[in-house]
């Protein structure tokens, strides 16, 4: 059986690992003109950390993954406003860059990616489909998978415009090299909110810096410079913002987006199926997405492998996508408060949490489950 795979991110190679260890050809495709390195900080831990380790990945992650001692939110002065120490209850959670984790799977896949190209046309009949590439040359295969985000291409090509539910937010985020501000904000999570607002940061090895940036916004136009953006909403709010804005990179070093969820009744048609962000995404609200599509990657796998059908991946994967997402929603407003009296609640909610035994309770009920998933049909 042939496999062309649209994006090569966390769903896309995940698949491609399975499926070609299971006798198919699979080819991958991928917009990025190279590998996408860096990107943000993620957790990563439920059934998609399970699925890593049963692909024998535990020991890479963990020689990438980040210590992250501490959430600490500050003000404007660098002081330090609430904190919760990660002491306890975290030992299945490792915190790395989505290009490390991408790059953790990518080494094991043999699969060939074709990086600068994206799928142009596909044309599907009880036999097959004929894709037509952006690079002009075409592909007869038995299954066409758009692995390729919540602005999935293939997606549009399939079921035409499907609008994902915007949350109110963007999201912008880079890595930045600066040996000062990265020892200043060492090994702990630091968050400075305002209504509306919230930047992160992180220090990662060789004096290099994680950043996050969130802000609600009621318009789901995108800015036409995004950094400029960036330092007209947060360039005045102080701390390290103002030296980390000023060497704020041009895309594609530097991410920004709109947050959203991708809703769909159908996850395929015919010979065509989407996997990961591109049917699923549950936003970084729910914090889930990355752990969410090596799960269905590997369901979707499981399915095509073992009798199974695009129904049964569907079946088996939508419930548990319609909780996370509903989680997520109802974590807009703690992440990113949008008034005073939400931020001085969230405070609270971190004292209470840094009492002894406490922080195990207040993260776990941050996890909605999904374990039962990857459990083989
Ligand atoms: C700021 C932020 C924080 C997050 N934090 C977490 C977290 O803590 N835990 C967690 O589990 N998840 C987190 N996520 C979500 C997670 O990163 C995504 O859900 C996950 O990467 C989805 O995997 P995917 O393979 O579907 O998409 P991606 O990993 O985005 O891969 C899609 C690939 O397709 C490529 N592509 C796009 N369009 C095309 C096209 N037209 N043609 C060809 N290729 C294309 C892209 O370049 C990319 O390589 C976070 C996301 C963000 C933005």
């Amino acid at each position: 059986m042939k496999a062309l795979v649209c994006g090569a991110g966390i769903a896309g190679l995940t698949l491609a690992w399975h499926l070609e260890r299971a006798g198919w050809e699979v080819e991958l495709v991928e917009r990025a003109a190279a590998f996408r390195d860096g990107g943000y900080m993620i957790d990563f831990y439920g059934p998609g950390y399970e699925v890593a380790q049963r692909m024998g990945l535990r020991d890479r992650l963990l020689a990438a993954r980040y210590p992250v001692n501490e959430l600490s939110y500050v003000n404007r002065d660098g002081r330090q406003t609430s904190h919760l120490a990660l002491t306890s209850g975290l030992e299945d959670v490792v915190s790395l860059l989505r290009g490390d984790l991408a790059r953790a799977i990518a080494q094991d896949v043999r699969s060939p990616v074709t990086y600068g190209t994206t799928v142009e046309a596909a044309d599907q009949d009880a036999s097959g489909v004929k894709v037509r590439l952006s690079d002009g040359t075409t592909r007869e295969v038995d299954l066409l998978v758009g692995a390729d985000g919540s602005r999935s291409r293939v997606r549009e090509l399939a079921f035409g415009d499907v609008t994902p539910r915007y949350l109110g937010h963007r999201v912008a985020a880079y890595v930045l090299t600066d040996p000062e501000l990265s020892r200043q904000v060492g090994t702990r999570y630091q968050m400075l909110t305002e209504p509306g607002l919230m930047a992160g940061a992180y220090a990662l090895r060789d004096d290099r810096l994680a950043l996050l940036f969130l802000h609600r916004e009621p318009d789901r136009a995108m800015p036409a410079d995004p950094a400029a953006d960036l330092r007209h909403h947060f360039g005045g709010r102080g701390w390290i913002l103002p030296e980390a804005l000023a060497r704020c990179p041009a895309p594609p070093e530097l991410y920004h987006d709109l947050v959203t969820q991708v809703e769909m009744e159908r996850w395929h048609q015919g010979r065509i199926v989407l996997v990961g962000d591109a049917c699923q995404a549950v936003s970084l609200f729910a914090g889930h997405g990355a752990s969410m599509a090596m799960a269905a990657a590997w369901v979707l796998a499981d399915e095509l492998t073992s009798g199974g059908d695009l129904t049964g991946y569907q079946d088996r994967m939508a419930p548990v996508i319609t909780e996370v997402q509903r989680f997520g929603r109802r974590f807009v407003q703690w992440m990113a408060p949008s008034n005073r009296w939400r931020i001085v609640a969230r405070d609270l909610i971190f004292r209470f949490a840094a009492l002894p035994g406490a922080g195990r309770l207040f993260v776990n009920s941050l996890s909605p489950g999904g374990h039962h998933l990857i459990s083989p049909r």
